[in-house]
């Protein structure tokens, strides 16, 4: 475990069952397991890309500060979306609760595992809107191009909008 504490970006999806529960408790789990949130953005009801005919998603973004190493994040990550019902009956299936580590510092990480920074976050405007609302003048460590530059050029045109429960789609 790295003694200094490293500060992570995170993106949170559901779009099945209850979708707001399944985020609460992945940020609850997320801080039982010391990875401590910073700063959190609002929820954003986004359509699905790259996965068919599916439900909508809500997704958010959030900081935090940990003390895990970027592999033993990943377990954590993966051992919550289990315990909260995930399972992958087939790739990009809908899905309870999605974790996916978008930075981790300013470190770049390529193993069979796990790739960081992620490395379809520039090319979703459900990572990125959220992303930018909490942290626009983060710096992507590989593009060296902040967070409001790459959303400006991201060139995923589907659905992203804030949240706002009991309103018709
Ligand atoms: P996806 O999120 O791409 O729809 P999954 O959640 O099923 O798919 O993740 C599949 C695998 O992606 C995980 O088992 C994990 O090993 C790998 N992976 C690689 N890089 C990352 C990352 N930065 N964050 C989360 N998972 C990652
Ligand atoms: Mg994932």
């Amino acid at each position: 475990m790295p003694e200094r504490v490293c500060l992570v970006y995170i993106s949170a999806g559901s779009n099945l069952g209850d979708r707001r529960a399944h985020l609460e408790q992945g940020l609850r789990a997320l801080g039982d397991s010391g990875v401590v949130p910073t700063r959190i953005s609002s929820v954003f009801e986004t359509e699905p890309v790259d996965a068919g005919s599916q439900p909508w998603f809500l997704n958010i973004a959030l900081e935090a500060k940990t003390q895990l190493s970027p592999g033993a994040l990943l377990e954590r990550c993966l051992a919550i979306e289990l315990e909260d019902g995930r399972f992958r009956p087939y790739p990009n299936a809908p899905r309870t609760l999605d974790l996916d580590i978008l930075l981790y510092g300013d470190w770049i990480i390529q193993t069979p595992r796990l790739t960081i920074p992620h490395p379809r976050m520039v090319t979703r405007r459900f990572v990125l809107e959220p992303l930018a609302e909490i942290a626009p003048d983060l710096c992507h460590p590989v593009l060296k191009k902040t967070i409001r530059a790459l959303l400006a050029a991201c060139p995923d045109s589907s659905a992203v909008r804030l949240y706002s429960p009991g309103e018709p789609r």
